[in-house]
């Protein structure tokens, strides 16, 4: 309906889909009065995902992390309107992107359409599974919200059940392995945080099982975290050791079962061999698969035919081969890795070139004002034709825009027991560090770039919380 949303038809419409690293950073940085800025996405609220792991065992409350969409977009110069939706088509044809609210609450109307002028996509990826059977079913994932909270829930159901009267011991051991496969800084950090949680809580708590408590991570490659340098590796799997969390590399997961994992073990000798390892939770972190609204899109352009992990985008972050569609972050194959880094410099990225296309237009049209006015009022020629130089010279520079340019700031991961890695750009050069003051310096790094002061705060105070009366084990 017209009073719903009535866009102002001298602008274009910009419609922006997802509301994560890439959205959010060009969200923040756009000057919305230039354009009818639309955003859709199902979840109504940024996540700040570094610090998630850290909420499977409620080192840090979820909600301290999050911040509504709502909050962000109320401060903006010209109104925004969001919809809390799933795109599920992008025609491209019509310029349309189809609507769905999969929320549990509905209307009579849950499904419908939005035109839009400009579209930016930044709908991330979802988890890869490769489809490998029994994963979906049995494992949990740890790329949102409800991930961490259903892991922090499954956590303290295996130790429950483990600690239940008479229970057998196989089936105490086989509760209390927690087996993380992908050795990426997902399952690594994970892993460590869940290795804090039993050594500074579960063992005051129920000491009479906690020794029983095992973590495994699993990894396909030789090594963990291979983004990191060889010394933060060796680093972060000699800590493993003494954190007694067991590294299973060469080890690829061909099955999953509800209680066991079955994985393909590759010897020193390259000979191959099966292992079935029993589990009580299994966590799933391998990586990103692309989402079937963007194989979709994929699907409809043929430039985009020979691009596999996303859609492929030019140094301007336009999809290749589309009209008026750019791609930012996880969705889109820019040449860098699926960061959190990358997608935010890519939005800030666009948020410039839209601000510069909007001075642009302007311009054009005051030379065009001038010019026809040079032509009706002959007389002040030198002044108009000075000032349309002028105007002409400053569209010059605008229109100068540089192509898109990544710049690495480094990369950190903690590993558990109040230890981090980092290996940080520092003077044209890298350093590599891993150890306690590197974790003061995670620490203090993560904190600073929260999304907000209220963040920082609830995330500072659940720091403290749980170091002095330790993580609330109550099972949600
Ligand atoms: P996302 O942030 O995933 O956002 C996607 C958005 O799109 C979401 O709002 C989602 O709800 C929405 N969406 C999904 N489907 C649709 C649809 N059909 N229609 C509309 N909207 C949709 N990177 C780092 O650089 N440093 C770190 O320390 C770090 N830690 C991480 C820890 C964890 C546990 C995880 C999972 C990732 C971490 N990353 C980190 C990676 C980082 O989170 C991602 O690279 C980043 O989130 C990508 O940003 P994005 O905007 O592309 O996608
Ligand atoms: P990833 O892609 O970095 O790692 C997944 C790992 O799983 C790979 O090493 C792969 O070899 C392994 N794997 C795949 N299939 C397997 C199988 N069947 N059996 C055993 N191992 C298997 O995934 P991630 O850790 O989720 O990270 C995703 C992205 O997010 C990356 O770009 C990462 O840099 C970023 N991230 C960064 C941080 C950080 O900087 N601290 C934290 C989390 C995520």
């Amino acid at each position: 309906p017209e009073e719903q949303f009535a866009p102002d038809p001298e602008k274009k419409t910009l419609v922006v889909l997802g509301t994560g690293w890439g959205s959010v950073a060009l969200l923040k940085k756009l000057d919305t009065a230039n354009y009818n800025v639309v955003v859709i996405s199902p979840r109504n609220y940024f996540l700040f995902t570094p610090l998630l792991p850290s909420c499977t065992t409620g080192n840090i409350e979820h909600r301290s992390i999050m911040e509504p969409v709502r909050q962000i977009l109320r401060h903006k110069k010209a109104a925004v309107k969001f919809y809390e939706a799933e795109a599920t088509k992008i025609d491209t044809a019509r310029k349309v992107i189809k609507i769905h609210d999969n929320s549990d609450v509905k209307g009579n109307i849950n499904e419908t359409e939005v035109p839009y002028d400009m579209l930016v996509i930044g709908v991330g990826a979802e988890n890869a599974t490769f489809g490998i059977p029994g994963v979906r079913e049995n494992s949990c994932f740890l790329k949102e919200i409800r991930d961490a909270q259903a892991i922090r829930t499954k956590i303290m159901d295996c130790v429950e059940t483990a600690a239940f009267k008479d229970q057998e011991q196989s089936e105490v051991d086989r509760l209390l392995h927690m087996v993380v496969v992908g050795g990426g800084p997902t399952g690594v950090e994970f892993a460590g945080e869940l290795r804090d949680f039993f050594d500074e809580d579960i063992q005051k708590l129920i000491p009479d099982i906690a020794h029983r408590f095992k973590v495994t991570l699993i990894e396909a490659l030789p090594n963990v975290l291979p983004m990191f340098s060889k010394q933060l590796i060796d680093y972060t799997e000699s800590t493993f050791k003494e954190e007694h969390i067991e590294i299973k590399t060469k080890t690829m997961v061909k099955k999953v079962t509800d209680k066991t994992v079955e994985a393909e073990v590759t010897g020193p000798d390259g000979k191959k061999s099966t292992i079935t390892i029993p589990y009580g939770l299994l966590v799933w972190a391998t990586g990103n698969a692309v989402r079937p609204l963007i194989k979709d899109l994929m699907a409809q352009i043929p430039a985009q035919k020979e691009s596999r992990r996303g859609l492929a985008v030019n140094e301007y972050l336009v999809v290749q081969g589309a009209k008026d569609i750019w791609a930012v972050g996880d969705c889109a194959v820019a040449g860098y890795a699926p960061t959190a880094q990358v997608a935010s410099q890519e939005g800030a990225f666009l948020a410039r070139l839209f601000n510069n296309m909007a001075k642009t237009e302007a311009l054009e049209e005051k030379v065009r004002d001038l010019s026809a006015s040079l032509n009706l009022k002959p007389g002040n020629t030198a002044e108009a034709a000075k000032e349309i130089e002028d105007t002409e010279k400053q569209l010059r520079r605008i229109k100068d825009i540089k192509p898109f340019h990544y710049s690495h700031q480094g990369s950190l991961a903690y590993i558990g027991s109040e230890k981090a890695v980092a290996d940080v750009a520092w003077l044209n050069g890298n350093v590599a560090s891993g150890g306690k003051l590197t974790y003061l310096f995670w620490r203090s790094a993560y904190l600073s770039m929260c999304f907000s002061t209220r963040n920082r705060v609830l995330v500072a105070l659940d720091w403290v919380k749980a170091k002095v009366y330790g993580r609330d084990v109550s099972r949600e």
